[in-house]
């Protein structure tokens, strides 16, 4: 069975294209993820030189720039940034006129005219390069199941080897003297390539898209939707495991619990929607004021919570009272009313390896009610005998707190 070579070509140009398309429209309609974009446009890029090589085959230096080369070596660095781009890595635009760069220069050295020996076996080599690079990044790629990737592994590095094979290639199949370009073997396997590469492709995009969803389902599971804090119960299951570690560490931590004062009279004022802008304000400027490894949550209602880890008391009590005056800063202009809103925190820090969590928010809710008590927009921190200062406070006070 033997194609025309202008049928080999329509049909090259015309599976790079679809496939070009195809994946713009996946890019735009769903995923949106950037590394379809780059590949996409390679395929496109493809369709267009191998339809210039139809054109202009015979006469292969157009306008003496040799423009079908450039665009294909140019789409071979574009999948190479897809695959970076794909992996978080940043692109790299450089590598993409990379190849188009290198072609345009070598194109005009002595004896590198159309047809040399030489400049069949460089443009392998640049490609090969390419195709290898890809190939890599897909293999770093350590956060997708290997499973989804090694069909991109294995075709790209294939691709690589085919085009520095290309020339024993042509001569197995044509003889010795064969045109390596137009040879319809080369065609065939170029347009077989294209679509084994495509499908190598989906695979990926298939893994990439469940991962989002997973990923998505697994964060809304977790996050509180009004400020984006973690959840109850995400954050009671982290503080849990950040107590455990630092336990094991022999490390201090704290577990501050944050009540916003007189919210009920915020919500009476102004509207249950500015309520929810002064939490959303609280949960930023605390979020903000606090590092990566500690943890906030909301418990509910207008009740937050942080773990610290590695603070002991003084260190807790210094971010306490730092947060507390940040949010009251922060709070005072809201849809351009004056607010004053303010919090009031207890905080517990861990004295006995014995103490679980529960305990500490136990000792940090009874520091809490303490600073209400004295006065509210205040930090107290648990004394180990907070039990009896709260026996001893005033019993009007005792039962606005079993009220609450
Ligand atoms: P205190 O200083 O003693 O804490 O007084 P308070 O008015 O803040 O009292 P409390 O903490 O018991 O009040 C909780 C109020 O928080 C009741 C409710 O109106 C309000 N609240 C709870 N959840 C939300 C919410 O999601 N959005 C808004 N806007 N308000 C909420
Ligand atoms: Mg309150
Ligand atoms: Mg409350």
């Amino acid at each position: 069975m033997s194609f025309e070579v202008n049928t080999l070509f329509l049909l090259t140009i015309d599976v790079e294209a679809i496939l070009g398309l195809l994946l713009l429209l996946v890019w735009v309609q769903s995923t949106r993820v950037h590394a379809v974009a780059w590949w996409a446009s390679a395929h496109l890029l493809r369709a267009v030189s191998v339809m210039l090589y139809g054109l202009y085959g015979s006469v292969p230096d157009l306008l003496s720039i040799d423009l079908p080369n450039v665009l294909l070596f140019s789409s071979f660095g574009v999948t190479w940034n897809g695959a970076r781009v794909f992996n978080g890595r940043d692109a790299l635009p450089g590598s993409l006129i990379a190849g188009a760069g290198v072609w345009l220069l070598a194109s005009q050295w002595p004896g590198f005219e159309a047809g040399s020996e030489v400049r069949g076996q460089l443009s392998a080599l640049i490609i090969a390069t390419y195709t290898w690079l890809t190939a890599y990044e897909f293999w770093r790629a350590r956060r997708e199941p290997l499973v989804s990737r090694w069909p991109a592994i294995v075709l790209f590095f294939t691709d690589g080897a085919m085009f520095l094979l290309r020339t024993p290639l042509n001569a197995l199949l044509h003889g010795k003297d064969a045109d390596t370009i137009l040879s319809s073997a080369w065609l065939s396997v170029l347009s077989l390539e294209a679509f084994l590469m495509t499908i190598a492709t989906a695979f990926i995009l298939l893994a990439m898209s469940k991962e989002r969803t997973e990923l998505r389902h697994k964060t809304a599971a977790m996050t509180d939707p009004l400020t984006g804090l973690l959840n109850r119960r995400a954050f009671l299951q982290d503080a849990e495991t950040l107590l455990q570690q630092q336990v094991a560490r022999d490390r201090p931590i704290a577990v501050l619990l944050i009540d916003l004062d007189h919210f009920k009279s915020i919500n009476d004022r102004f509207g249950h929607a500015v309520g929810d802008k002064v939490l959303q304000i609280f949960a930023k400027t605390t979020r903000a004021g606090l590092r990566q490894a500690d943890l906030v949550g909301r418990l509910g209602g207008e009740e937050f919570t942080v773990v610290l880890a590695d603070a002991g008391m003084d260190n807790a009590y210094l971010v306490a009272d730092r947060l507390r005056r940040a949010f009251a800063a922060a709070a005072a202009m809201v849809d351009g009313e004056m607010i004053h809103a303010t919090a009031s925190i207890g905080v517990s820090v861990i004295v006995d390896p014995r103490q679980d969590l529960a305990k500490l928010i136990t000792l940090a809710d009874q520091a809490l009610y303490l600073a209400k008590a004295r006065g509210r927009n205040r930090v107290e921190v648990a004394p180990i005998e907070v039990a009896d200062e709260i026996a001893e406070l005033p019993a009007i006070v005792r039962v606005e707190r079993s009220a609450a």
